[in-house]
């Protein structure tokens, strides 16, 4: 059974009351979350319950040993995640023997969570699983919790195996949520080939959290990158400081910081996000205006963001705006100036700063993944108890521990997923309280899509939960750890699939398998289960080091190290900045030094893609669509110093850095050159190339909106004339070995994909291509050649409009 419904529509009570039912009658249950936080969670909850019978234990990498014992022959309520699963459990599983003999339910909660190749694997080992508890006399029901998704039962299946019932329908009550999707404006700056820029999601983001930091209102700003989440804390930090430096100062004559102000403000550049401060700065001519400005300016750009919205509901009852941007540089500062001249202003700043006691920007802080345990243990314990008002975050916190008691969420950028952006928009206004949700489109096609499309997020859900449990590289090593928990027989193949057999069959021939009458054996002394890396990072991580002081500030996973802590990278650790100075890949090691360069740092890479083989293809328009195998080698050849602000490009840099290889799958397209008579006769030629580039960019932007996964999991190439195919072709692939199943998701939705594609760019405002359509932060040719108008020329082609 799933259940896929919304946040807080009561899922835990679902699996719950079964659950108990089942103790009560004698029997285990086995449940399963992502995180180590979650469990966590989940046993304080049924802890509360004081039901004497349930012997409930967490039993993960932090159980002590001397309780592992007592969880495996005692507890009857086993929360735990697929890492312990893979690594402990199923491998000793005759030390729970008396556990397998009675599991009835096993409960896999979030289960949205389990995507792409990490959740192709997950895959496998619930596939172990179930042979193990079989081996016991077991035949357990699962139990799956997920996030709104589409074909949730297709996807409980291909998590499972099992046929699955679904349910969908949400009756719970809740709270309104006001859901604003908001577009940054666009900013007098050019970018890369004269595009027009937007202010960043992540300056407002940065702005909004300082808005509402001074509001008291309790803000959680969820962005999508480790340095993005550090951006934004360091920025609202320092307009914080700013508001509390001016108001600390006092009510002192006019004009006094007219010119300290502004010009210490404009220098706060390392987020990029405080571009327009210096517009209500400015607009006052004094700096204690300037100092109330920034209280009331606040207050007001706060206060229009509840009341601005003339709501509209959709079927589900949520409320849901569409706001174009913010005003605050024109009438915000106008406003502003006036609320300062106020009484009210003056005791606003005042009597607010007296309550809270401590600093305004000791209120604000960063938290991601990449942090060492202790110190996000810190920051969850200031965020619960209230000591911190706002956080930028990571969805290292969208999983993670109860946060209860928020007011507003501020999403900075399309969150990848329909179940992401419900999961993070659902952690404001819990228990019934009404909430402030607000998305913040980034400069890209799918934001872009989004924020005039609001049926994409509030109409029927059209991404699925993907995942490709058949994905070769992924079934291997988890057969070998079958092989040694049970030796594997003919019986077993159907429980893993259709692949099994030619896995096997190679397994053997590599070795590592030994076949035998009675079946295939692992004969290793080796852990057959390290063979399988089942967060799929691919390699040790690289840990990253500050050089003066040996302190360790987090890790890398070694595929992102190449762009993330490469020699000269930017790199962001709880709002400091630091510049690598050595990249030691053998040894694991980056060597960074603190710094403040107004600049941020994008690696560039060369892509070449074989075609190995097509094993699906149909007619599509006048072309032909294909899904298949190929092999794609891209190298990190250089990087790119863009200014924080405006993504000016300051300079490339050479690097030298191994290439990595990938076999993966790919959907791909091709058009046969009479269908491209139209587009190169003359007068109204296109150029074919940035046509193609420009359709392969907004494709790959547009892929998350019908399979979850975000765009750094996809990658693409383009050309006018591929010599595998002899034919125009765009390729998008799937950045992980063996494929991740979303280049087939795209084949599988083509129309529907290619049209949304066709769509976002020509919906975007912009004359000849910007980043809210075809220009794309990770291409490895600096953005050239694009052609707008011919990626639409193009696709209308391919589509037969
Ligand atoms: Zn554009
Ligand atoms: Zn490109």
């Amino acid at each position: 059974m799933i259940i896929a419904t919304g946040t807080a529509s009561g899922k835990s009570l679902a699996y719950l009351v079964p659950a108990v039912a089942e103790i009560f009658s004698g029997g285990t249950v086995l449940y399963l979350t992502p995180t180590k936080a979650l469990a966590a969670d989940q046993l304080r909850a049924l802890r509360k319950l004081r039901l004497t019978q349930v012997r409930a234990a967490t039993y993960d990498g932090d159980t002590p040993p001397e309780e592992r014992r007592w969880v495996r022959q005692n507890a009857n309520y086993v929360l735990t995640n697929p890492d312990m699963l893979h690594r402990s459990i199923l491998p000793r599983h005759s030390s729970w023997s008396s556990f397998w003999r009675r599991l009835r339910l096993v409960v896999v909660d979030e289960c949205h969570g389990y995507r792409g190749v990490f959740g192709s694997h997950v895959a496998q080992i619930l596939r172990r699983l179930r042979r193990v508890a079989a081996r016991y006399g077991s035949s357990p029901v699962f139990l799956l919790a997920s996030a709104t998704a589409s074909d949730p039962a297709a996807a409980g299946m291909r998590l499972t195996g099992l046929e699955m019932a679904e349910v969908t329908a949400d009756a719970s009550p809740r709270g309104s949520t006001t859901f604003a999707l908001w577009e940054p404006p666009l900013t007098d700056l050019r970018g890369e080939s004269g595009a027009p820029v937007r202010r960043t999601a992540t300056a407002e983001a940065a702005d909004l959290l300082a808005d509402l930091v001074i509001e008291d209102v309790r803000t959680l700003a969820f962005v999508r990158s480790r340095r993005a989440a550090e951006a934004v804390a360091l920025t609202a930090r320092r307009t914080l400081e700013e508001v509390e430096a001016l108001l600390d100062a006092g009510p002192a004559p006019y004009g006094e910081y007219a010119e300290g102000v502004p010009e210490e403000v404009g220098g706060v550049g390392a987020g990029g996000a405080l571009g327009d401060v210096g517009a209500f700065g400015g607009a006052a001519g004094g700096a204690v205006g300037g100092a109330f400005e920034a209280a009331g300016g606040t207050v007001d750009a706060t206060g229009r963001t509840f009341e601005t919205a003339g709501r509209t509901s959709d079927a589900a009852g949520r409320a849901f705006d569409e706001i174009g941007g913010r005003e605050r540089s024109s009438s915000g500062a106008a406003e502003a100036s006036q609320a300062a001249e106020t009484e009210e202003a003056g005791e606003l700043g005042g009597g607010r700063r007296t309550d809270r006691g401590g600093r305004l920007a000791d209120r604000v802080a960063a938290y991601r993944a990449g942090y060492l345990a202790d110190d996000r243990r810190v920051l969850e314990k200031a965020l619960r108890s209230g000591e911190l008002t706002g956080l930028a975050t990571t969805n290292a916190l969208e999983l993670g521990v109860d946060v209860s008691g928020l007011d507003a969420v501020l999403i900075a950028g399309w969150p990848g997923t329909r179940a992401s952006l419900w999961q993070q928009a659902g952690r404001a206004g819990r228990a019934g309280q009404d909430a402030l949700a607000v998305l913040i489109a980034r400069d890209d096609p799918l934001d872009t899509y989004i924020v005039h499309h609001p049926d994409a997020v509030f109409g029927r859900p059209v991404e699925a939960i993907v995942l490709d449990p058949d994905n070769p590289y992924v079934l291997a090593p988890h057969l070998c750890a079958a092989a040694a928990e049970i030796p594997l027989t003919e019986d077993d193949l159907k429980t893993f699939g259709p692949a099994a057999r030619g896995v096997l069959d190679d397994l053997v021939d590599r070795g590592l398998l030994r076949r035998r009458p009675t079946g295939w054996f692992w004969t290793s002394r080796d852990h057959a289960a390290d063979l399988a890396d089942i967060r799929g990072s691919g390699g040790a991580p690289v840990q990253v080091v500050e050089a003066s002081t040996g302190r360790l500030l987090g890790t890398v996973d070694e595929p992102s190290a190449h762009t993330m802590v490469h020699l000269g990278a930017v790199y962001l650790h709880q709002s400091e900045t630091f510049v690598v100075d050595a990249l030691d890949l053998d040894a694991g090691v980056a060597l960074v030094t603190a710094a403040e360069p107004d600049y941020a740092t994008f690696a560039r890479d060369v892509t070449d893609i074989r075609v190995m083989e097509s094993l699906r293809s149909r007619p599509f328009g006048p072309g032909t669509l294909h899904f298949g195998s190929v092999e794609v080698t891209r190298q990190v050849v250089s990087y790119l110093k863009r200014r924080t602000q405006t993504g000016e490009v300051l300079g490339e840099e050479p690097l030298d850095l191994p290439p990595r290889t990938l076999c993966t799958r790919a959907v791909w397209w091709t058009l046969p050159t009479p269908a491209l008579a139209d587009l190169i006769k003359p007068g109204h030629a296109v150029d074919l190339g940035g046509a193609a580039h420009a359709a392969e960019h907004a494709s790959i932007g547009l892929l998350p909106l019908f399979a979850t996964c975000d765009r750094w999991d996809i990658g693409g190439v383009s050309t006018e004339l591929h010599p595998d195919t002899g034919l125009l072709t765009v390729f998008v692939y799937d950045g992980h070995d063996g494929g991740a199943g979303f280049a087939e998701r795209g084949y599988a939705r083509a129309a529907d994909w290619l049209t949304a594609t066709r769509e976002a760019i020509a919906s975007c405002e912009c004359e000849r291509g910007c980043p809210s359509c075809i220009q794309s932060p990770k291409c490895g040719n600096g953005n050239e050649p694009l052609d707008k108008a011919g990626a639409i020329r193009l696709l209308d082609i391919l589509l037969g409009a």
